[in-house]
């Protein structure tokens, strides 16, 4: 039996197992998708542990994204994005992956939202965002970063390049404007009914991913809709970094509807 899991801490209400195991009884595999919460200062011992106990893959959640850098090889992406969620330990080094930013592209691909030559905004540069930025910018887009704190915001365009520029959240509705695609990288939504944009700045040529799944229909999500514009809820992010982690580990096509059905069902 192949072993798969989650690490994060708290990871208690992850939406992640149902997913994965969906995955498995679909394909009729032998494996199974288990939690596993370490302690902090733990996260490098609870890899290395994983890995001698013979563990075939880890996703990593809050706040283990950035620290599991140091025990995993990161591919250019994660390295670049500074940040991973899923741990490949099929091969001779342990190596690091950032499924986040192909949640990010393979949502809109699968909304028929073309990126490359469009106009991005990412609001946000928290993990998130980085992942978003940089899959936008990967796929052809140019990007905004639009952030509260605007030096991170900087920070990420630094690090995206000549395809990214940083912004205050005051540039929301000018950079709206003329804007194709707007991702709210943001955890803004969550614990209250509210939005990071001004619902006037939203339009019907916009396409609209809101990271945030938990609640699934967000305000920014709401005012995008009676807006005209596309709009894409955060459990397609979730579900397509959860595909990419899958096809990743076992290198056979995800069953996505499945995995689609299982995860809805929890939100
Ligand atoms: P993070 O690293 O802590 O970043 C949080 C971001 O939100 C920062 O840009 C922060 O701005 C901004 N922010 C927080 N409170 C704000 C406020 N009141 N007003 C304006 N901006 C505010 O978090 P993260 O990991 O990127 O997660 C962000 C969201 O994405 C969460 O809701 C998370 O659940 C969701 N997410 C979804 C998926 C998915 O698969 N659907 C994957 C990852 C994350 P400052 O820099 O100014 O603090």
């Amino acid at each position: 039996m192949q072993v798969f899991g989650l690490v994060g801490n708290p990871v208690e209400h992850s939406l992640s197992p149902p997913m994965h195991e969906a995955a498995y009884d679909e394909l009729g595999l032998d494996a199974r998708y288990v939690t596993f919460e370490p302690a902090r200062e733990a996260v490098a011992a609870a890899v290395e542990g994983a890995d001698a106990l013979g563990v075939a893959g880890l996703n990593v959640t809050i706040p283990f994204k950035q620290a599991v850098l140091d025990v995993v090889e990161p591919d250019d992406l994660a390295a670049r994005i500074g940040a991973v969620n899923t741990i490949d330990f099929s091969g001779d080094a342990v190596t690091g992956h950032n499924t986040d930013a192909e949640g990010v592209r393979r949502s809109f691909a699968h909304h028929d939202v073309a990126l490359d030559g469009r106009d991005a905004v990412v609001v946000g540069a928290g993990g998130a965002g980085r992942a978003a930025a940089f899959a936008l910018a990967d796929a052809g887009a140019t990007v905004s970063v639009a952030n509260r704190t605007v030096e991170t915001a900087e920070r990420l365009a630094e690090d995206v390049g000549s395809a990214a520029s940083a912004h205050g959240l005051d540039a929301l509705p000018e950079l709206l404007a003329d804007a194709d695609v707007l991702v709210n990288a943001t955890s803004v939504g969550m614990e209250e009914d509210v939005s990071p944009v001004p619902a006037d700045a939203l339009h019907a040529d916009l396409a609209v991913l809101d990271a945030v799944y938990a609640p699934l229909e967000t305000r920014l999500l709401r005012d995008a809709e009676a807006a005209g514009a596309t709009t894409v809820d955060g459990a397609w992010m979730l579900l397509f970094q959860g595909v990419a982690a899958f096809e990743l580990w076992t290198g056979r096509d995800a069953p996505i509807a499945a995995m689609d059905d299982a995860l809805r069902a929890q939100l």
